[in-house]
């Protein structure tokens, strides 16, 4: 069955003021029972006109929000413009540039940038979120994300491994079940692929790659090899055609929306896509409910988005 999609007259029905963003928010945090985010106390008191703060804990005696201690406690937008930016970024399957953010939003095309990567910020797995779990038949890929366009078509192939100047390296793991992980990786050695392998695939899977030679020798895996240069793309049930859709979808998102990703940023993008990709099973509104969730115990300032 497809997944309830939201649509934009049905969003501000729902989410008419930021009344109704704050209620939100507050209830994927709280459920009925609104906690000090502080000392964890129960006995909390709503303070009556104290806009930014509207809560007192009565036991450590500090004041809170629904934002204390999550992405939003740096930012100074309305909870109504967060939640109209979740909305834009999880129904836009091929992504949204920010300039398009700020115009629908009525912020400058900064604040909507630093806006939209905390949203993909959330969405990163946080540590412990994904172990190797994948299986027990995985599709492995990897593909080189930028640099000149003229690098990029016919041999792309038969490059691989040797190293693309100015691009980055994204690797990526599909199983059949649909599942998508991919993170920007150092490069395309032997080092570098197995270890990633390991830490997302279960040991005794079936690993389906092309023939590039640094796939070669996993152990605790069965592999599977398809020869792209043989013209071979399938070869019974050992193909990387899932994988390779979604390097498609990534790369109609980087060429066509966003034009360049720095490589600094990159790994946001690409998680963007993944996680968008794995939870198209999602209504739009569970959707924005788990990215509400996801932003409790985060914080990302802008110093750190632009230093890092
Ligand atoms: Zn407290």
């Amino acid at each position: 069955m497809a997944a309830e999609t939201l649509s934009l007259y049905e969003f501000f029905k729902r989410f008419p003021d930021e009344e109704a963003a704050r209620k939100f928010f507050e209830g994927k945090r709280w459920g009925d029972e609104v906690n000090c985010p502080h000392c964890g106390s129960l006995s909390v008191a709503e303070v009556k006109n104290h806009k930014p703060m509207p809560y007192r804990c009565r036991d450590c005696r500090q004041h809170f929000s629904v934002r204390t201690g999550t992405v939003l406690a740096e930012s100074r937008l309305p909870l109504h413009k967060w939640l109209m930016a979740i909305y834009m970024m999880t129904t836009a399957r091929k992504g949204i540039p920010s300039t398009q953010v700020a115009r629908e939003l009525g912020i400058t095309q900064k604040s909507a940038w630093f806006l939209c990567q905390r949203i993909r910020e959330t969405w990163l797995a946080k540590s412990g979120d994904n172990g190797a779990d994948m299986g027990p038949t995985v599709e492995v890929d990897e593909t080189f994300v930028g640099g000149k366009e003229t690098n990029k078509h016919a041999n792309k192939k038969l490059n691989k491994g040797r190293g693309a100047v100015g691009k980055a390296v994204v690797v990526g793991i599909r199983d059949r079940s649909g599942e998508v992980r991919a993170s920007l990786v150092s490069g395309t050695d032997k080092a570098t692929l197995h270890s990633y392998i390991n830490a997302n695939v279960q040991s005794g899977s079936t690993v389906c790659t092309d023939e590039h030679a640094a796939y070669r020798g996993l152990k605790n895996y069965t592999h599977m090899t398809v020869r792209h240069s043989a013209g071979e793309y399938v070869n019974a049930m050992a193909h990387t055609n899932g994988i390779e859709s979604f390097w498609a979808l990534l790369k109609r998102g980087y060429y066509g929306i966003y034009h360049y990703m720095s490589v600094k940023h990159l790994n946001r993008y690409v998680n963007e896509f993944a996680n968008r990709h794995n939870t198209s099973n999602l209504s739009t509104i569970d959707f924005m409910g788990n990215t509400a969730v996801r932003m409790i115990g985060r914080r990302i300032t802008y110093k750190e988005l632009i230093g890092a």
